[in-house]
């Protein structure tokens, strides 16, 4: 018997005596090629209720059986930050996923721009990608990604109290103003293609009333490298990396 650093996401409430039933990819996973055995113990979270320490009561080729035992930390939720990004090829869309999660972004929006490359995303292998990165960087909060939308709509229908982090390529070289920490309100992060955005989504964008255009630098960045440069600006100066 052992305590293992494997953090898995189940999709099933959890609390103590609680059983959890594994699938198959998950007890392959644990028990083939993790070699777990009865009476190990892994941790476990939902997206909702914390991290806990189960134990393996069962331990088949194709299914088995966690215990939950204990709380092990609490749930803790990013701040409200939506990261809304262009699918680009597949290696580098699946890395922005990824980083969102680390980087803790509470949502995660593919979006249709006018210059965008891809037409459609697996949004449930990008999904599975974001489950991943949090159970490896100590998360307990899963990011939900949303379905392929279009630019124009999700603008239309915009929250206003929500603010927005245009990263606009045209400002590149400029010093771009985040406003300071205040008033905790929500925000987005916006990327564009790698064909940037057009002169009509630019102009679009700048006359929003929740628009704050920035530039990362002098450099113009691809697009993932963008996505984890925006994130960290925001993380440092309004997100939980800053001290209020
Ligand atoms: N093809 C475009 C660059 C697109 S880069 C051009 O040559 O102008 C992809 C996205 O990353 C941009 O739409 C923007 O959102 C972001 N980005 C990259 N470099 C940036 C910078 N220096 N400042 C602000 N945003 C940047």
């Amino acid at each position: 018997m052992s305590a293992t650093n494997i953090r898995l996401y189940v999709d099933h409430t959890l609390g103590a005596g609680q059983s959890v039933l594994l699938g198959r990819d998950q007890a392959n996973y644990l028990f083939n090629v993790m070699r777990l055995k009865p009476g190990d113990s892994i941790a476990l979270f939902n997206g909702r209720d914390g991290e806990w320490c189960a134990t393996v009561a069962e331990a088949g080729k194709r299914r088995g059986t966690l215990e939950v035992q204990e709380q092990t930390a609490p749930l803790r939720l990013p701040p409200d930050l939506w990261l809304m990004f262009a699918p680009i090829k597949k290696a580098r869309t699946d890395f922005i996923v990824e980083k969102a999660a680390e980087m803790g972004a509470a949502r995660i929006l593919p979006i249709q721009s006018e210059f965008t490359n891809s037409e459609r995303i697996r949004q449930d292998r990008l999904q599975a990608h974001a489950i991943e990165a949090a159970e490896q960087c100590g998360g307990t909060y899963v990011p939900e990604v949303a379905p392929l939308a279009r630019l124009d709509t999700l603008l239309t229908e915009w929250p206003e109290e929500r603010q927005l982090m245009f990263c606009d390529e045209g400002l590149a070289g400029d010093k771009g103003p985040l406003p300071d920490k205040s008033s905790g309100q929500p925000w987005g992060i916006l990327i564009g293609p790698e064909g940037g955005f057009s002169e009509r989504e630019r102009k679009r964008l700048r006359d929003l009333p929740f628009t704050h255009a920035v530039s990362l630098g002098p450099r113009i960045l691809r697009a993932d490298t963008a996505a984890v440069a925006a994130m960290t600006l925001w993380q440092a100066k309004l997100g939980d990396w800053s001290q209020s």
